[in-house]
């Protein structure tokens, strides 16, 4: 089986994520994808993120396909979450699929500073996700340099973020799907932000 692991903070997991793992799905002809939310997330250490209860609940709601699969491992494990944590637990749950990483252009474009980035490469490919011709051109020069199998993966691109979602409700209805449109509402999430 040809598995994508596509991991984030989702805080909360808006129609980029999705586009970009469905995108992902098809292009590499991947028969699953689990996505992954983040305890804590290496990079966002100083920053404060809504419950993991709440981003855990929204990721099930956002991806609700088929063949996709939400992981609370890094959730339930707490501290700071590690990529290769995740995969060396996921290839010795399932040794004989094939894994794929599914990243950001952004995500893969500082993949380096990962902690053990070359045993990643060792258990998974890359999937880098070009929103436009500039993500794309990058992402083939860094692939150049590298030593992992990288693999880009275009996409209609959907230029939004978490981040752009937190600050500004008015972003809500435009790229949230509606269950996590209304699982915000509901709980009065990212009221705080503003
Ligand atoms: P934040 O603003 O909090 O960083 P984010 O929107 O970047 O949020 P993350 O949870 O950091 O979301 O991202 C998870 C993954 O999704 C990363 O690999 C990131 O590069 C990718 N990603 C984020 N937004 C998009 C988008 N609009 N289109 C495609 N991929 C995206
Ligand atoms: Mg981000």
């Amino acid at each position: 089986m040809r598995i994508g692991i596509f991991g984030g903070t989702f805080d909360p997991p808006h129609i980029g994520h999705i586009n970009a793992a469905l995108t992902a799905k098809e292009t590499l002809s991947l028969d699953k994808i689990i996505v992954v939310p983040a305890y804590v997330s290496p990079f966002k250490i100083n920053r404060k993120v809504t419950e993991p209860a709440h981003r855990l609940e929204m990721a099930k709601l956002a991806f609700d396909k088929p063949f996709t699969d939400i992981s609370d491992f890094e959730i339930s494990q707490g501290g700071v979450s590690y990529t290769i944590n995740t995969l060396t637990h996921f290839s010795d749950i399932y040794p004989d699929s094939e894994y794929t990483l599914i990243l950001g252009a952004d995500a893969f474009l500082g993949f380096d500073k990962w902690y053990k980035y070359h045993e990643i490469a060792k258990i998974a490919s890359l999937a880098a996700v070009a929103r436009n011709a500039e993500d794309f051109k990058k992402i083939a020069e860094k692939a150049r340099l590298e030593f992992a199998k990288v693999t880009s993966v275009e996409v209609n691109p959907i230029q939004v973020s978490s981040t752009q979602i937190r600050e500004n409700p008015q972003l809500h209805r435009k790229f949230l799907t509606e269950n996590v449109y209304e699982y915000i509402e509901k709980n009065g999430l990212y009221k705080d932000e503003l």
